[in-house]
C-alpha cells in the first residue's frame, strides 16, 4: 500500500467536536464519489491512520475530509490541531460500498446520514455521475443541533452555485434535520422517512423499491434501523460491488 504525504491547504472549525479540512492530491490517488482511504499522521515515528470518507468529489485536484474530534481518540486528538501547511498522510488506495456502481438503475437516489457520515455524500452530490445516473438526489441529514449542519449553506444553495449548479441541474433536494433544538425540521431522519413526512415537506412520491435507491451512513442505530426497513418492511435487496441492489450502507462507519 503506498502511502504519500499531502499539504493541509485550509481548516474550517464548526464546533468543539467536528471541523472540515482540504489537502492537496497526489496524482496518483484515484476514487469512486462515496469511497473512503485511510488518512492520518505521523505519530512517533510511525503512521497513525484511519479510515475517513472522502468528502470532495472525484474531479477536483484537492481533497475535503470532515472529522470528528474524540478527545482521547488516538488520531482526532492529535489531527484536530493541523494547520495549513502541515502535512497528512493517505494511502492511494479507496474502498467502500457507499458507490452508485453497488446501485441499480434507478429515478430517486436518497442518502440518508447523521453526524459525520455525511461525508460521503458531500462527494456524490457534488459528483457528475449522480446527476446522469437520476432525475432527483435527496440528501436527509440530521445532527443533534444546528451549529452541526456544518454544510448546510453550501447544500442550500447547491442548485445556484456557479460550478456544482451546473452539474446538479436543479436536481438536488436537501432535508437537513435537529434531534435536539428548535428548527425547521426536527426529530430523526428515520421518523421523517418512516413518517412520510420528507415526502410531504420536498413534494416527491413515497419510497419505491422499482424506482428509487438508498445510500446509508452513519450511527449504528440509524444505520440498523434502515437496513430493517428497507430489507425486511420494504423487501429491497443490499447492493454490493458484484450484486447492484437497491440500497447499501457502510457498516462500520462509527463503531468497529
Ligand atoms: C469506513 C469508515 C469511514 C469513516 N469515515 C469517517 C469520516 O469521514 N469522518 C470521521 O470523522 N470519521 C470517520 N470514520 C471514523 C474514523 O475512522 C475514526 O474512528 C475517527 O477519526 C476517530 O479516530 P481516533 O483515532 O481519534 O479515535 P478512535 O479510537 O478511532 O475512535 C474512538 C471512538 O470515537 C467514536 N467515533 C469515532 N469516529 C466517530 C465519528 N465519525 N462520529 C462519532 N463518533 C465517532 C467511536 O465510538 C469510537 O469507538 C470512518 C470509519 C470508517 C470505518
Amino acid at each position: 500500500m503506498a502511502i504519500v504525504k499531502e499539504t493541509v491547504l485550509e481548516v474550517n472549525h464548526y464546533t468543539d467536536r467536528l471541523f472540515h479540512f482540504k489537502t492537496t492530491r497526489d496524482t496518483g490517488t484515484r476514487f469512486r464519489d462515496g469511497e473512503f482511504m485511510m488518512i492520518g499522521l505521523e505519530a512517533d515515528g510511525k503512521p497513525l491512520l484511519r479510515a475517513y470518507s472522502v468528502a470532495s468529489p472525484n474531479y477536483e485536484d484537492y481533497m475535503e475530509w470532515f472529522s470528528i474530534k474524540v478527545p482521547d481518540g488516538p488520531l482526532t486528538s492529535r489531527l484536530q490541531n493541523i494547520q495549513p501547511g502541515d502535512e497528512v498522510i493517505t494511502n492511494t488506495k479507496a474502498v467502500g460500498t457507499l458507490v452508485m456502481d453497488n446501485l441499480k438503475p434507478g429515478r430517486n437516489l436518497y442518502m440518508l446520514a447523521t453526524g459525520t457520515g455525511v461525508a460521503p455524500f458531500m462527494s456524490i452530490v457534488r459528483g457528475i455521475e449522480t446527476y446522469e445516473r437520476y432525475e432527483r438526489v435527496i440528501l436527509l441529514w440530521s445532527t443533534r443541533r444546528v451549529e452541526e449542519l456544518a454544510f448546510r449553506e453550501l447544500l442550500e444553495t447547491l442548485n445556484e452555485h456557479p460550478v456544482w449548479g451546473e452539474i446538479s441541474q436543479g436536481k438536488f433536494m436537501f432535508y437537513p434535520s435537529v434531534t435536539r433544538e428548535d428548527f425547521e425540521n426536527t426529530g430523526r431522519i428515520t421518523e421523517a422517512m418512516f413518517s412520510g413526512a420528507v415526502y410531504e415537506k420536498l413534494g416527491l412520491p413515497p419510497f419505491d423499491k422499482e424506482h428509487d435507491r438508498a445510500m446509508i451512513c452513519g450511527s449504528m442505530e440509524m444505520n440498523l434501523e434502515f437496513k430493517q426497513y428497507f430489507k425486511d418492511e420494504l423487501g429491497c435487496v443490499e447492493g454490493s460491488g458484484n450484486s447492484p441492489g437497491e440500497f447499501v450502507l457502510e457498516k462500520s462507519f462509527v463503531e468497529k
